[in-house]
């Protein structure tokens, strides 16, 4: 089955009970059984539902793996993640990661005695030398949030394989539609599904795929024992927003394209981060692993490191909503340095480029024309 039929068929059938051909809102705690112990495949929700099943399948359909793992947000599927590990393990991570990522990380997980290194991983040989006999988890995320920067998934999977730890990757900005990190060599695949997967800003939800086995066992394990599970309703409209991920994502990357040239070109405009980009540093490693560029973008407003020029503009906006999140049908703006990134002492946002005169925008599927004109009216 291809990419764009899998996004509507991949693991679903019809509804056993009626025949209803959209799988149906099990909205139920619980399951009859026919004695103790003897029940249809299901005996309580937190453990598994059907509809989230539904979606489960469909997570892991499109990403190429064989297990999903639907949970009540992306922080509670990257939570899931992190308790495969044990006091004293080692985990490196992208320097430039979500900053709810990083949070979780040093002020939940470190305190239970996991360290963490923050690196730079633009270049892949570079994250030999902080490896370790302790070391068991490494986390990407490619492109990274909000500097667009691009990870070369395979040559850090090598890296990954000859220690034996295992490689997570956060597939939220490119979605399978663009990047397939477990045929790269992942083994873990999360999704924030609140953005482009669920598609339309309605629902938080998260998000795992494994090929492994025992490392999806482990992983089911975690989900039913600490119960960050999503409900019947919200594995809904995901599975419904998914079946049009490949037309969505198609818009969102012409559009991209569109208005990240018209920044280039704009005189107010100091950089562009767009991996489309040519000149973007890592832009050939996201032409071998991409299938596209994307509708995630961020600018640099020109000459005001200090001042507030970029919250000006994105107050200006008309279409463009001033929001956090991304991936939805309608297109955002936002200003890293005080709103999703806030909590990132500044010295170290502006270390890796999170100045106050940065923008991220996601771009929607609407006409680019008026997407373009709402920028050129704000910058003017
Ligand atoms: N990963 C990335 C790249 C994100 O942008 C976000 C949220 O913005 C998350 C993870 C966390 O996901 P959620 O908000 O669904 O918990």
């Amino acid at each position: 089955m291809k990419f764009n039929t899998k996004t509507i068929h991949g693991g679903q059938q019809y509804d056993p009970a009626y025949g209803a051909v959209m799988t149906p809102i099990y909205q139920t705690s619980t399951f009859a059984q026919m004695s103790p112990g003897k029940n249809k495949g299901y005996d309580y929700s937190r453990t598994l539902n059907p509809t989230r099943k539904a979606l489960e399948d469909s997570f892991a359909s499109i990403e190429n793996g064989k297990f999903g793992l639907a949970f009540g947000s992306g922080l509670a599927a990257i939570d899931a993640v992190m308790k495969i590990l044990r006091p004293g393990d080692e985990v490196i991570a992208t320097n430039d990661i979500y900053s709810g990522t990083l949070r979780t990380f040093t002020k939940i997980f470190e305190v239970y005695g996991i360290k963490f290194h923050f690196i730079c991983m633009e270049n892949a040989n570079e994250i030999e030398k902080h490896f370790n006999e302790n070391t068991k988890l490494v986390w990407i995320e490619s492109p990274t949030n909000p500097m667009l920067n691009i990870i070369d998934i395979k040559a850090v999977s090598k890296v990954v394989k000859k220690y034996n730890a295992l490689l997570a990757v956060d597939n939220t900005f490119a979605t399978p539609y663009l990047q397939r990190p477990l045929d790269l060599g992942a083994d873990i695949v999360m999704h924030s599904a609140t953005k482009y997967l669920g598609g339309h800003s309605d629902v938080v939800v998260g998000a795992l795929v494994v090929k492994n086995e025992e490392l999806a066992k482990q992983l089911y394990y975690i989900q039913n024992a600490t119960g960050a599970v999503c409900g019947p309703q919200d594995s809904f409209l995901v599975l419904r927003g998914i079946k049009t991920l490949h037309i969505r994502m198609q818009r969102h990357c012409e559009n991209g394209e569109i208005v990240a040239n018209f920044l280039r070109n704009h005189p107010k405009v100091e950089k562009v981060y767009w991996p489309g980009f040519e000149d973007h540093p890592n832009h050939h490693i996201a032409v071998e692993q991409m299938n596209g560029f994307g509708g995630m973008i961020s600018f640099v407003t020109k000459g005001s490191t200090c001042d507030d020029a970029a919250i000006k503009i994105v107050e200006r906006l008309k279409l463009f909503t001033l929001a956090e999140s991304l991936g939805g049908i309608e297109s955002l703006a936002e200003h890293p340095a005080t709103m999703t990134h806030i909590a990132i002492p500044k010295c170290e946002r502006e270390e890796i480029g999170i100045l106050d005169s940065l923008i991220r925008l996601s771009i929607g599927v609407e006409d680019a024309e008026d997407l373009v004109a709402d920028l050129a009216q704000a910058l003017g």
